[in-house]
């Protein structure tokens, strides 16, 4: 198995690429390695399930995670869970293909990758609830000495979950396991750029400094992969899941739709840019009625399309909701930041706009230098990856693409 180490760089999409640093790593690793400019991402476009799709090679009517949450109609909103652990997953992931061949993985801030057996070392993905106390929910769902190990040497890094130093945490970490372990694959999760996106917007100033300090991270991980006896031949692969648009106004569909009479016939899950419309406690015989009363205040909703059923099965999206709607171009839907709280950008739209085209980037020795696949879906990463390293995803329905990237 050959080894290698993921990074994906949450919320970096392809419009990013021409305000890179040209002596930046990131734009190194595009001239010196292979890439793909516009991997297509799945709908709706949100963290979770897009690094479940990345992890399996399938789109999320077979994993099973089409939001980042799972419908939770009778919870406060603030005590929702969220898809934290792998048993939400319904088919293999890249983790389980490694331990299969006998190799050791590390996972590192993986969305729905907590309580993972497949995996050796879990800094895991989760974030403490009402009541809840955040070291022992992380030693609950990660690997407690491997965490208890990193606090002592890391934690002066850390200020909680907050941005941009979780990520320096992250890449910390990726660093000491890359050196003290050589797993056959690692995966990392930066999310400090979409922190900083959501809360200055899409192309702040501030975004631009995170752009620049996931450069840093990228060439330190490369570095210390370089200084390891074992992982000097192992391929440093970077991806990212969306981008994000600038919003002006935030609307609570949740509230707009019970003023419209709806009662309890749907519960409404609001994923930033669009929302999922589930059946709700007295049922919904019809839900074309109720698409139709949508349409009528379509303006007023701030909706720009709605996605019967039978449109979310074409799209290979998540089983569970009647339909769905997307935002109008600049508005937000959510459940719980009000228009005085609402973030200056977000994502969660639908396929055809210029925040639904990520990268994907491969460095390291066997690589053909400067090759270019024109796209992508997100659904070919998982295989391609497992291609590259010698293995397979059997359930995946994304295409293995790593001949093209690799020397003949
Ligand atoms: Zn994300």
């Amino acid at each position: 198995m050959r080894k290698a180490v993921l990074v994906s760089l949450d919320a970096f999409f392809t419009a990013d690429v021409p305000r890179l640093d040209p002596e930046g790593f990131l734009a190194r690793m595009i001239r010196e390695g292979a890439f793909c400019r516009r991997v297509e991402t799945i709908f709706p476009a949100l963290t979770y399930p897009i690094h479940v799709t990345m992890i399996t090679g399938c789109d999320p009517d077979r994993t099973g995670v089409g939001q980042n949450q799972p419908p939770q109609p009778d919870t406060p909103k603030k005590e929702r869970v969220w898809y934290w652990e792998r048993k939400y997953i319904r088919v293999p992931t890249l983790f389980d293909a490694v331990r299969e061949a006998g190799g050791q993985s590390c996972s590192i801030l993986w969305p729905v990758g907590c309580k993972n057996p497949a995996v050796r070392w879990c800094l895991p993905e989760v974030h403490p609830l009402k009541g809840e106390n955040a070291t022992l929910k992380a030693l609950k769902f990660g690997t407690p000495g491997y965490l208890l190990m990193g606090e002592k040497r890391f934690g002066k890094l850390r200020r909680g979950i907050a941005e941009p130093w979780l990520s320096d945490y992250a890449a910390a970490m990726g660093m000491d396991t890359v050196r003290r372990h050589r797993p056959d694959f690692s995966a990392i999760h930066l999310i400090d750029l979409d922190a900083i996106r959501h809360r200055y917007g899409t192309f702040s100033p501030e975004a631009m400094e995170a752009l620049k300090r996931n450069d840093r991270r990228l060439e330190m991980l490369w570095q210390a992969m370089q200084e390891t006896p074992g992982m000097e031949d192992a391929l440093l692969i970077a991806v990212s899941d969306h981008g994000q648009e600038d919003i002006r106004k935030t609307v609570n569909l949740t509230e707009k739709i019970k003023q419209l009479g709806t009662g309890r016939q749907v519960f409404v899950q609001s994923n930033g840019m669009s929302a999922c419309f589930f059946a709700g406690k007295d049922g919904c015989e019809n839900p074309g009625k109720l698409i139709a009363l949508l349409e009528t205040h379509r303006e007023e909703l701030g909706i720009s399309r709605i996605y019967t059923r039978k449109e979310l099965d074409a799209m290979h999206a998540v089983d569970g909701p009647l339909f769905a709607v997307e935002a109008a171009e600049g508005i937000a839907f959510s459940d719980w930041l009000d228009e005085e709280k609402r973030e200056a950008a977000t994502h969660g739209f639908g396929p055809g706009r210029e925040a639904d085209l990520c990268l994907f980037t491969i460095y390291g020795k066997g690589i053909r230098q400067g090759a270019e696949i024109e796209s992508m879906q997100m659904r070919d990463v998982g295989p391609t990856i497992a291609g590259l390293m010698g293995l397979h995803l059997p359930e995946a329905n994304g295409k293995d693409l790593s001949g093209e990237f690799l020397c003949s």
